[in-house]
C-alpha cells in the first residue's frame, strides 16, 4: 500500500503530501487552507517570504482540527544570512503563526535570491553555518521539530553537514516532470535527508507539453495527478499549490494508480 506519511530521521512523521502556499496572498489563504484541510491535507507549506503566516496561522484555529494533526513548514527568508537576524526571524514566524512550535523550519535557499543563479559568486558558507546553527537551538530548545533547508546543492550541504552538529532533515528542491536532478535527489537519500518537491506542477507550466497530455490520458488520469504521482513514485513529497477548490481536491487524489518504471524513467528524462 502506499504510503501516507514520511518519516524523518529523527523519527518526525510527515504527511506524504503538502499544500503549497506560494503566491496565495494573505487575505485569501486562510480560505485556500481550510478548503485544502476539509479535504484532507494535513501539511501545509509556507514561508516568511511569502507573507502569508498569519492567513495560514488563523486556518489552524479555525479549522477545528488540533495542532499536532497539522505539519506546519516555514522558512527563514533567503536573504537573511546571520545568526541574530535568524533567531529573530524564527521568533517572528512563531508569532505569525500562532503556534508554540514549527513542524519544520527550512534556510529558504543558500543565497540570496539575487545571486541564486551565480554558483561562482560568494557561496555564503560561513553564514549558513550561522543561520543554520539558530535553527539548531530552536530545535533543541523544543521550538521547531525537525530542521533542514531548501535549494541546496550538494556543496551547501556538505558544508552544513561538516560543520554543525544536527544534519538537516530535509531538502526542498525544484522537482517535476522534465527537471529532475537525480544527483542531489540521490545524495540527499543516501545521507537520510527527506527530499521534498516543490513545484510539481512546474507552477503551471506542465500542462501543455504533448508528452505528459498523452501520458496522462493513458492513465486515465489528469495531468495535475500524473505530474504530482511522478514525484511521490521517486519517493519526494511533493508540494502542489493551488486556490481553486476542485483542483486542491484533485491534488490530493494521487494513490489510485501507479506510473511503470518504464515511464518513470521517460518522465525522468524528458526537456522541455
Ligand atoms: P505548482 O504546484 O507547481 O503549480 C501551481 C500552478 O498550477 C497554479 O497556477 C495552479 O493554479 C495550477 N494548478 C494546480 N493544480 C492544478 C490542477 N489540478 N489542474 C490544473 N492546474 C492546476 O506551483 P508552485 O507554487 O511553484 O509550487 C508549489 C509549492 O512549492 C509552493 O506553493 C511553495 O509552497 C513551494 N515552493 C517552494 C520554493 C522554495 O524555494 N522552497 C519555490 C517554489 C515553490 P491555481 O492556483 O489557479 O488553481
Amino acid at each position: 500500500m502506499d504510503k501516507q506519511f514520511f518519516t524523518l530521521y529523527n523519527g518526525l512523521k510527515i504527511p506524504a503530501i503538502g499544500f503549497g502556499t506560494w503566491q496565495i496572498k494573505n487575505d485569501i489563504v486562510k480560505d485556500a487552507c481550510l478548503t485544502a484541510l476539509k479535504e484532507g491535507y494535513r501539511h501545509i507549506d509556507t514561508a516568511k517570504a511569502y507573507g502569508n503566516e498569519k492567513g495560514v496561522g488563523e486556518s489552524l484555529k479555525e479549522c477545528g482540527l488540533t495542532r499536532e494533526d497539522v505539519f506546519i513548514t516555514s522558512k527563514i527568508p533567503a536573504e537573511i544570512k546571520d545568526y541574530e537576524d535568524a533567531k529573530r526571524c524564527i521568533r517572528e514566524s512563531l508569532e505569525l503563526l500562532d503556534t508554540k512550535y514549527i513542524d519544520l523550519m527550512l534556510i529558504h535557499a543558500p543565497r540570496p535570491w539575487e545571486e541564486m543563479a551565480n554558483r561562482n559568486g560568494h557561496r555564503y558558507f560561513k553564514e549558513n553555518i550561522e543561520v543554520y546553527r539558530a535553527l539548531e537551538e530552536a530545535f533543541e530548545e523544543g521550538l521547531l521539530k525537525s530542521i533542514g533547508v531548501s535549494n541546496f546543492d550538494i556543496d551547501d550541504l556538505n558544508n552544513i553537514i561538516k560543520n554543525n552538529k544536527i544534519k538537516p532533515m530535509v531538502n526542498q528542491i525544484c522537482i517535476f516532470a522534465g527537471c529532475t536532478p537525480t544527483d542531489l535527489i540521490d545524495y540527499c537519500k543516501n545521507n537520510n535527508i527527506l527530499v521534498e518537491a516543490y513545484s510539481p506542477l512546474a507552477t503551471g507550466r506542465l500542462f501543455d507539453k504533448p508528452l505528459i497530455i498523452d501520458m496522462a490520458k493513458k492513465y486515465n488520469v489528469s495531468i495535475a495527478k500524473l505530474a504530482i504521482r511522478y514525484c511521490y513514485q521517486l519517493d519526494t513529497l511533493p508540494l502542489p499549490k493551488s486556490i481553486t477548490p476542485s483542483r486542491i481536491k484533485e491534488n490530493l487524489d494521487i494513490f489510485d494508480f501507479e506510473i511503470s518504471e518504464e515511464d518513470m524513467k521517460i518522465l525522468k528524462n524528458i526537456s522541455f
